[in-house]
């Protein structure tokens, strides 16, 4: 995990959104391999192991392929210029790579990606049932299949992305509460989220 995200990383439990303090146990460069992280509300903590935030609760693998490819990820996303998260969750954390190509200076966050897909120095990986991240923080995110077409996730993500900025889904379309759609077809859809 990339030691700055750990900044951005909020307590899953359903209290009041609260930060998580780290305790790194060993560096590698900016990425912290093993450590904890304690939530000062509820005194829960959770280990990071090989790099990665693993809070239990992820939907066991699908079996599912993004259709979107990294230059169809981040066109859909509309990320422009360095700086900053953008989260894949699912199938399209698969196609980090692509993504890392077209965006330098964007950190990249796979939320449950397939197992062969390792926590390293440009790629933070955390696997959970929720997104354990700061409300309006990142610059992006692509809910691959199931979760772009499940209205929990689609929370989620709504609320970590910043104000303005775009969410993209593999699914039905997004509750209309929750996403203001801009464009949708084939199965992909892209909004912002509704505040
Ligand atoms: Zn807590």
């Amino acid at each position: 995990m990339f030691i700055e995200l750990t900044d951005q990383l909020r307590c899953p439990a359903d209290h009041e959104e609260r930060f998580l303090v780290l305790l790194p146990d060993r560096m590698e460069g900016r990425s912290v391999r093993t450590g904890q992280l304690g939530c000062p509300i509820c005194g829960r903590t959770f280990e990071l192991a090989d790099g990665v935030l693993d809070l239990g609760g992820a939907p066991a693998e699908g079996g599912w392929e993004s259709v979107l490819d990294g230059a169809a990820l981040t066109a859909l996303a509309g990320l422009h210029g360095p700086g900053g998260y953008f989260v894949l969750v699912g199938p399209p954390a698969d196609r980090w790579r692509e993504v890392a190509e077209r965006v330098p200076g964007v950190a990249l966050v796979a939320v449950n990606p397939s197992a062969e897909v390792v926590d390293q120095e440009s790629l933070s990986v955390i696997r959970g049932g929720r997104l354990p991240l700061r409300s309006h923080s990142m610059r992006g995110v692509v809910l691959g299949r199931p979760y772009g077409g499940e209205p929990a996730w689609v929370r989620e993500a709504s609320r970590v992305v910043l104000p303005g900025l775009r969410v993209v889904g593999e699914g039905a379309d997004p509750p209309p509460d929750v996403i203001d759609l801009m464009a949708t077809a084939d199965g992909v859809w892209v909004g912002t989220a509704k505040r």
